[in-house]
């Protein structure tokens, strides 16, 4: 006597696994570039940074960028001693450079940066604290220092893991 033919037989419906769990892992990729990669000023800004450091800030970037919708534009990561120096000529309450004791943009572990909405400049340096308040909110999720906090020389667009 012949058995009715099953419905569907596990040989039918693996290609069907293989499919969907291939368009699931391709979304998720696409999705991840498009949360975890950013423009190629902070990319190579990002790039010079701590690993570690840069993994924290890229993770609090993405979730800045898709909770608020502000697209993070970094303009400064790591320093060389030359470039610090400029700075403080610049600007005398940026530090001088001290190869004893690094700041924490010769160390790699800083970043400064701005915010786009839509293309346009929304946050920048000199923007109020309670324009940044939002970011700091999530910056503080990730433990790191916000430079607004200074004493003496608020740097609200400055972020570091030290
Ligand atoms: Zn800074």
């Amino acid at each position: 006597m012949q058995r009715p033919h099953p419905s569907s037989s596990p040989s039918e419906n693996i290609p069907f696994w293989l499919a969907g769990g291939g368009i699931l892992v391709m979304f998720t990729l696409l999705f991840a570039r498009k949360m975890l990669v950013f423009d190629a000023v902070t990319e190579a800004n990002l790039a010079g940074l701590e690993p570690v450091f840069r993994l924290r800030l890229r993770l609090f970037l993405a979730v800045v960028r898709f909770s608020l919708g502000l697209d993070p534009l970094v303009t400064s990561g790591r320093r060389t001693a030359a470039q610090q120096a400029a700075l403080h000529k610049a600007d005398t309450r940026n530090p001088a450079p001290n190869a004893q004791a690094p700041d924490v943009h010769m160390r790699g572990v800083a970043a400064d940066l701005n915010f786009k909405r839509n293309g346009v400049l929304v946050l920048l340096k000199g923007s109020p604290a309670l324009a940044w308040a939002p970011v700091v909110r999530i910056a503080d999720l990730f433990g790191l220092t916000w430079g607004g906090r200074f004493p003496g020389y608020p740097d609200n667009n400055h972020f570091d893991g030290r």
